[in-house]
């Protein structure tokens, strides 16, 4: 498997108050063509910055990411060739949060997606790919004779994925694209994610602050706090083998399925610390049930479990050893 995407000691900090924001502090990792990448952290772990600044939508304040032949931050040249931009624009697609955001309320849908498809210049305007994607997505054409204000929270984030496919890219990013849902249409959003991949042959970033979210769409994930990767593994590996303390909380606050279910570990408590006043050691001290005094003196550095399984934490190097 090739790789899609390279992010290199990627940085993003933010003046605040004379102070500065580590929103993303230093990330090395890569993402493999056609597999789905899950990113997870509570909200305030930076997770929707590093995917801005993968995006080209954020400048970052150090590092840089290659997404195929192209080094971000773009340079100036770079940025002022129309034909780059757009051919950027088409491979990298995304769905946010809100769908809604996506659209332009005085617009009928149709006219906002045959817009798109005319823009990344689609033969015959695009219409037999937006009915394909329509079918695909399970909405029916008269669809595109409405606003989005007539339409429910299910049916504008369906659209906005239909919007995201119409120009065929490599990549797409899903940023909390079932949070502002009802728990009744989440699963329909997430199943018609989840088949993406194999249906369109494309490679997806699903970021989530959730981690039940992204268990049955992800290959790999990784876990972010304060701006750095906690824990990377494959999804089996994850939550059959959650060594970092914090993707153990995770895991813990999810809700339970059955009230008999105990509840085996600690639940996560508190707040998530501001990024402002990053601990000289390990981020997770504060909140951390397993902490010795080490960790609140020494960064941990990124202990290799396996080839794939990755675990920021002093304890795990001392039980587990770096392979
Ligand atoms: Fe907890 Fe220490 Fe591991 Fe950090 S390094 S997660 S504080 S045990």
């Amino acid at each position: 498997m090739g790789i899609i995407f390279s992010v290199k000691k990627l940085a993003k900090y933010f003046p605040v108050g004379g102070k500065t924001l580590k929103a993303v502090d230093c990330l090395t990792f890569e993402i493999y063509e056609r597999e789905v990448y899950g990113v997870v952290g509570e909200s305030g772990s930076g997770k929707s910055t590093l995917g801005r600044c993968m995006l080209n939508l954020v400048e970052p304040t150090a590092g840089e990411v290659i997404f195929g032949d192209e080094i971000m931050p773009m340079s100036e040249l770079a940025r002022k060739s129309p034909a780059r931009m757009k051919s950027l624009r088409r491979d990298m697609q995304v769905v946010f949060q809100n769908p809604n955001s996506s659209f332009n309320p005085k617009m009928t849908i149709g006219r906002a997606l045959y817009n798109a498809a005319s823009f990344f210049g689609l033969k015959g305007g695009g219409r037999d790919r937006i009915h394909e994607l329509l079918d695909y997505v399970n909405l029916d054409r008269s669809v595109l004779s409405r606003y989005s204000n007539a339409l429910s929270g299910g049916e504008m984030q369906r659209l906005a994925i239909v919007r995201a496919l119409i120009p065929s890219p490599r990549f797409v990013m899903a940023d909390e694209p079932v949070s502002a849902l009802d728990v009744s249409v989440q699963a329909q959003i997430l199943n018609i994610l989840g088949e993406m991949k194999n249906r369109f042959g494309l490679t997806m970033m699903f970021i989530s602050h959730e981690l039940t979210v992204v268990e049955h769409i992800c290959d790999r994930i990784m876990v972010m706090y304060l701006g750095a990767m906690m824990e990377l593994g494959p999804v089996e590996e994850l939550f059959g083998n959650p060594l970092h303390p914090y993707t153990r909380a995770l895991l813990d606050s999810r809700p339970k399925t059955s009230p008999d279910e105990k509840k085996t570990r600690e639940m996560l408590e508190g707040e998530i610390p501001g990024a402002v006043d990053i601990p000289a050691g390990c981020r997770f001290f504060s909140r951390c049930p397993d902490a010795v005094r080490e960790c609140g003196e020494i960064p941990p550095e990124l202990y290799k479990v396996t080839d794939f399984h990755f675990v920021a934490c002093h304890l795990v190097r001392d039980t587990v050893g770096n392979n």
